[in-house]
């Protein structure tokens, strides 16, 4: 997509830092490193979201993922990593192509995602359940 800034880096019309490229996916570094060593990991072709994702990209991103998850974890010895995945301003996208991000992490490194559990009851597990069954294909 022309006016896409993840397509220009896949196909090489502005600059990105490398670590890993295939056919389907490419990983490079997150400008803005919430710690060093945070890594995008995108689709090659424009999909906009995880809903447009076919199952050979779905697990081509995650494979790529997955290998450089370890790389991360060898190369850093981070304490943790989290893999943070955006679709939709709401949800806190800001570039419209997939991708996912793997941050190595630390105690108190001031990554922050607030997590504001409800805790229904099972009644309300079992409906929300049953809605999204109902629309499994
Ligand atoms: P998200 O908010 O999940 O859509 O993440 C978009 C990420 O892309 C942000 O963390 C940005 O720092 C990163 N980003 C934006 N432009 C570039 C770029 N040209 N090269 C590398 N990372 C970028
Ligand atoms: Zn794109």
């Amino acid at each position: 997509m022309s006016d896409c800034i993840f397509c220009k880096i896949v196909e090489g019309q502005i600059p990105s830092t490398k670590v890993h490229e295939d056919e389907l996916t490419l990983a490079f570094m997150d400008v803005g490193q919430v710690n060093p060593g945070h890594v995008l990991v995108a689709v090659k072709p424009h999909v906009e979201n995880i809903f447009g994702l076919n199952d050979a990209l779905a697990a081509a991103v995650f494979q790529t993922a997955v290998r450089v998850a370890r790389a991360v974890e060898k190369a850093y010895a981070p304490e943790g990593v989290t893999l943070y995945q955006a679709n939709g301003a709401a949800a806190g996208q800001t570039v419209f192509h997939f991708h996912l991000h793997l941050v190595p992490r630390y105690a108190k490194d001031g990554m922050d995602l607030s997590w504001p559990t409800k805790n229904p009851p099972r009644e309300e597990l079992q409906a929300n359940a049953a809605r999204i069954r109902a629309a499994l294909n």
